[in-house]
């Protein structure tokens, strides 16, 4: 005597994942250099926290490697966090 009851399991639909940005892989692998204060010679302004980083303050500097023209500078923390947000 079979119960006819078969199991039914539903596939999770979607995984919440959205596309890469510049900085999650969209460019490649993203290259990471610290900036020594002595090598900041200029301002720059943070994508992050859209604040300025000073000449003379030690800061992160992401390559993506596929696209090095779209480098950034971050503030150490401010780049932490970027990384943090996408796991
Ligand atoms: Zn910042």
């Amino acid at each position: 005597m079979a119960t006819g009851k078969k199991p039914d399991k539903k596939p999770s639909p979607k995984t919440g994942k959205k596309a890469p940005g510049i900085w999650s892989g969209l460019y490649g692998t993203v290259e990471v250099r610290r900036i020594q204060p002595y090598q900041a010679l200029k301002t720059y302004i943070c994508p992050g926290c859209h604040q300025e980083i000073p000449a003379g303050m030690g800061h992160n500097v992401a390559v993506p490697l596929d696209a090095p023209d779209l480098r950034r500078h971050w503030h150490y923390a401010c780049w932490d966090g970027e990384v943090k947000t996408h796991g």
